[in-house]
This record gives C-alpha cells, sequence and structure tokens, in this order.
C-alpha cells in the first residue's frame, strides 16, 4: 500500500498559518509526543523513582530505539544504539577507526562538511599527535583524493549547505579498495533520503535525530557499527554502560557485546521517550515512497521559484539523484530575506555566508505548503520587502 502522507501529517501539532520548510534544523511536534514525555515524566520516573531503569525499560532504550532507526537507514537490526550528541559520536567513530587502522595517520573529509564534523576530527589529531592530520578537499574532488595514505573516510552524505548528496556506495568502495575505512554522516539524510548504510558498506554511521526524526531540542544522536567490525571495534570513549557488565562495577574495562559497547553513560530517558513517540510517524513509511515524495516536492519548488524569482541561484543539484531532500538558493542578502520570508511565516534558515535553505519533509510537508511558500518568497522578491533595517540585525541562532 502507498504511504498515506495526509496522514502523516495530521500525526504533527504544526502552528497556524506556518509552512514550515526548517524541519532539517528542527523536526516539528509530532502529537503523540507531549502524552509520552508527561507518561514517562509523572508514570515512569515520578512513580517508579529509581525501579523505573528496570520496570520501565529505561536501559534497552537505546538499542530498543536504534532498532527502529536502522530500518530507516538500511542497517542490520541490533547495529544501532542511541546516545550523546552527534558531535560525540562522529569522535567515537573516527578514534575507532583509526584505532582499526594503525599503520595510517589521514582522515579524509570534505570542505562541504558540516564544521563539528571536522572540528571532532582536528582535535582528535591533535590529542593523538601531530603524525595525525585531517585532510579536507573540495566535495567533488573526494573520489580522486582516496589514496592509500588514508586512513579512514568521513563524510556526511548530504550537505548541509547545498544539499548535494555524495554517492555512498561508491566512495566507500574506493576507500576499502585502498585498505580505508568510511564514516558516514546522515544528519541531512536520515529520515530524508533513502539511505542504505547495510548495501553502501559503511564501517560506520552516526546521525542526529533532532532533524529529519524528529525527536525534540537536544535529541540523541545514533551510531551504526557495521556487523563485520560490532565485535573487534574498541570504543575510545570507554564508559561504564559500553562495559561488558556495566553492574559488577568492575576496575577494568571489557566492551559490552556489539553495538552495546558504543554506549557510553546513562541514556537520556525523557527524550528517548520523545524519541520513541516520534517514531511511531514512521511505521507505516515506505522509505521509497519517502524519496518518491521528496522528489517531487522539491522539483516543484525549484521550478516555481526559478519561473518568479530570476535573482535567486539554485545552489543544490538539478539532478535529483544528487541531491538530498533539501532545495538551497545563493543571495547576497540571502539573510535578510529569510527574516522577510520568516516574518509571514515561512520559516526556511539562513546559512552563511549567502544560502537560503529550504528544508522539504514528505512526513508534513505538502504540496500547497510549496506553492505558498513560493508565492510569498515571489513577492518578497518582486516588491524588495526584505530591505528593512529589521531584518538585517543576526540573531545568535540563525
Ligand atoms: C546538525 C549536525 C551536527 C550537529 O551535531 P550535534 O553534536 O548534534 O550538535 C553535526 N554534524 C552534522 C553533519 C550536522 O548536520
Amino acid at each position: 500500500m502507498p504511504t498515506d502522507f495526509s496522514a502523516t501529517r495530521a500525526m504533527f501539532d504544526l502552528p497556524e498559518g506556518v509552512i514550515y520548510l526548517d524541519g532539517n534544523s528542527l523536526g516539528p511536534l509530532p502529537r503523540a509526543v507531549p502524552a509520552r514525555l508527561q507518561q514517562a515524566a509523572t508514570a515512569e520516573w515520578g512513580q517508579m523513582l529509581i525501579t523505573g531503569w528496570n520496570k520501565a525499560g529505561w536501559m534497552e532504550l537505546p538499542t530498543r530505539i536504534g532498532d527502529r532507526i536502522a530500518r530507516l537507514i538500511g542497517a542490520e537490526a541490533g547495529h544501532v544504539v542511541m546516545g550523546d550528541t552527534l558531535s560525540i559520536k562522529v569522535y567515537q567513530a573516527l578514534a575507532s577507526s583509526l584505532e582499526m587502522n594503525p599503520k595510517r595517520r589521514v582522515i579524509l573529509s570534505d570542505t562541504g562538511n558540516f564544521p563539528s564534523d571536522l572540528y571532532m576530527a582536528e582535535g582528535l589529531c591533535r590529542t593523538l599527535g601531530p603524525e595525525y592530520s585531517l585532510k579536507t578537499v573540495a566535495p567533488e574532488d573526494v573520489a580522486a583524493a582516496i589514496d592509500d595514505t588514508v586512513a579512514v573516510l568521513m563524510l556526511t552524505e548530504v550537505d548541509y549547505r547545498t544539499g548535494r548528496r555524495h554517492d555512498m556506495p561508491a566512495l566507500t568502495a574506493k576507500a576499502h579498495e585502498v585498505g580505508a575505512l568510511a564514516i558516514w554522516d546522515l544528519a541531512h539524510s536520515a529520515g530524508a533520503t533513502d539511505v542504505k548504510v547495510a548495501e553502501g558498506g559503511a564501517d560506520f554511521a552516526v546521525g542526529c535525530s533532532y532533524k529529519y526524526l524528529n525527536s525534540g531540542p537536544g535529541g540523541p544522536a545514533f551510531i551504526y557499527v557495521a556487523p563485520r567490525h560490532a565485535e573487534t571495534v574498541r570504543p575510545a570513549l570507554s564508559g561504564w554502560l559500553g562495559h561488558e557488565k556495566p553492574f559488577a562495577f568492575d576496575l577494568d574495562y571489557r566492551p559490552g557485546s556489539g553495538i552495546e559497547r558504543m554506549r557510553v553513560g546513562t541514556p537520556p530517558v525523557l527524550q528517548l521517550a520523545a524519541l520513541d513517540a516520534a517514531l511511531d510517524v514512521w511505521d507505516g513509511v515506505e522509505i521509497a515512497d519517502l524519496r518518491a515524495r521528496s522528489i517531487e516536492l522539491c522539483e516543484a519548488f525549484i521550478a516555481g521559484v526559478e519561473a518568479t524569482c530570476p535573482t535567486l541561484e539554485l545552489a543544490t543539484p538539478r539532478d535529483a539523484s544528487q541531491r538530498g531532500s533539501q532545495v538551497s538558493f545563493r543571495h547576497p542578502e540571502g539573510y535578510a530575506i529569510m527574516q522577510a520570508l520568516i516574518a509571514r511565516g515561512v520559516i526556511g534558515d539562513f546559512r552563511a555566508p549567502d544560502i537560503l535553505r529550504f528544508g522539504f519533509t514528505p512526513l508534513y510537508t505538502a504540496f500547497e505548503d510549496v506553492e505558498g511558500a513560493v508565492k510569498i518568497l515571489a513577492e518578497i522578491m518582486a516588491t524588495a520587502e526584505w530591505d528593512r533595517p529589521e531584518f538585517k540585525t543576526r540573531a545568535k541562532v540563525t
């Protein structure tokens, strides 16, 4: 049965009068989440107190929810676990990869990657010593830069600014051919595209839950470790909950079985409860349908904007197979234009220096939202409504 996206849309609590095209930064509130949070706070935490760890299954939340995400990213069940933030999971995957490839010293990434991923890599190299380095090349030069000096290729599948999508299977295969490992950051692909980490051969994959998976601000990240590495990978962040027997309180660390070892400390139970409820929206969703719908929404937006706003320059690849689920346009006054759009109820975001970014999320974005957004954007551009002082002062979070 084809996925019913009007039914999934009805499962979200979107504010009246808002066209929300920023689910790629923070997903909106699924209607079922507040009641689940209330239950987790009052019936579980309030009444069960510490017995909630056993009685309410809090301790299993990271792996149980990891399995729900595994389906969405094409991973084998039992090989995804939740915890920490994405930056931490990037560090964990990198540190483990470098240890698995001890003769090599180079982390290869691209200049389109999200800065936090690059900062984490730089920080890790500094800790490991001067022989280690992070090398970044332009996104289109990645394939050519994969050589036998590279220990690990670390890429974000979908570029957070332009929406360009890397070819995961091809680049991973190239990395493996020269003896390198591959880490894929799925921040802008999990829940947005037809990600296939197992088929794509990823050694590690990481991603966050508060963007397209709608867990709410501060929701935990996930990490996937390929089954072939599950029992040999050594977790650099060897916290007690990744131990084989946390409650034996041994003085020596022994990694837990499989993906359990990638856990670090106490899981964020309330955030996981919110995520668990948010994932119910995905139960009837086929990823192939999601991808098809996402392409249709993005194409409609590109066609509409190009027909009405000649000064906006498309920054996203025109070929749908080479992009994720967002569309970006460049304009030197991008910041002010986005503020003017937000003032009119169309919420996208601005990414320095000149990118207007719009996320399309089939679960709750309808074609009428695309039409409405195009119409308002065209008006703002035609009347230069953005050219007002109040749209030019920058807030702390953009
Ligand atoms: C959103 C995003 C992050 C954010 O990391 P946090 O630790 O969750 O704040 C990191 N990397 C990429 C590629 C992202 O898109």
